[in-house]
């Protein structure tokens, strides 16, 4: 039912975690919510972690709350994104924390995050978008980015591995990645021009990945896109996990924008350098 993640409950809050990082990078925390154990309620239903949606503030900071309880990850310590599909790639660090939860946010246009301070939570958003989660165990950084569609065909998972190399001196081939639950190939498509951009790209073999159908729409596969892309940075095929976990096949577990429309709550993709694991 979850792909290849693994569903974790604790407290009544559930999320999805890809096994061999928990197993191999006992490092970082990493998470991707589901709607199970908040507060908020009706579309927002239940753990809404999206503020500006037309939930309750105090609803959306005790979701957070929750979660971070359960899952376990230092509540002040969050640091959100602005996503607005563009490839901007921000680093923070400690003064930063709690920007975009617990107080305003100083930044716009921002759909990756990446940092090499313990204790520093990376928050991205999502309801049928791609996460693309990053680490680099030698230098000690993570990254964490938002790619929709534009995000995904603009190589938003090349860019992220290019500024870790600048800000951490990451090479690809030490880089780890982890492509999240997103709305899936089962599900997901799209009409001509979308396609006709990805079929443009014939350097990352866009048939294994884009599929026409009969009725002229077609069919596109997000994950083994942005794989080819992390494959065309650098990345080894065997630090790429994939975890297949469609959120339009599991909108009873996971929002999704396809299924539900624009009322609705909020995803987010978590993570972050344990404290403990500070070199
Ligand atoms: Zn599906």
């Amino acid at each position: 039912m979850t792909g290849a993640m693994e569903y974790r409950e604790k407290d009544g809050v559930g999320w999805l975690c890809f096994p061999e990082w928990e197993r191999e990078q006992p490092w970082v925390r990493h998470a991707f919510s589901t709607r199970r154990g908040g507060v908020s309620e009706g579309p927002f239903s239940a753990m809404n972690l999206g503020f500006g949606r037309g939930d309750g503030e105090e609803n959306v900071r005790e979701n957070y709350r929750r979660f971070c309880r359960a899952a376990g990850f230092p509540e002040e310590g969050l640091v959100a994104s602005a996503q607005d599909h563009h490839t901007v790639v921000r680093r923070v660090d400690r003064a930063d924390a709690g920007a975009g939860i617990w107080r305003p946010k100083a930044w716009q246009g921002v759909d990756g995050l990446c940092t090499g301070e313990p204790g520093v939570t990376l928050v991205t958003y999502y309801a049928d978008c791609v996460p693309l989660y990053f680490l680099d165990p030698v230098h000690r950084a993570v990254g964490l980015a938002h790619a929709g569609w534009r995000g995904t065909v603009a190589g938003m998972g090349a860019v992220m591995a290019a500024r870790m190399a600048e800000e951490f001196s990451s090479r690809p081939e030490e880089l780890y990645a982890a492509i999240g639950p997103s709305i899936g190939p089962c599900c997901y498509e799209v009409d001509r021009p979308v396609a006709e951009q990805f079929l443009a790209k014939r350097e990352w073999d866009p048939e294994a990945f884009v599929t026409a159908r009969a009725d002229g729409k077609f069919l596109l596969d997000l994950w083994e896109c942005n794989r080819r892309v992390l494959l065309s940075a650098g990345l080894l095929p065997e630090h790429i996990s994939v975890g297949k976990v469609c959120t339009r096949c599991h909108s009873d577990l996971l929002f999704s924008h396809r299924a539900m429309g624009a009322a609705r709550g909020s995803l987010t993709a978590m993570l972050c350098i344990r404290e403990e694991g500070a070199l």
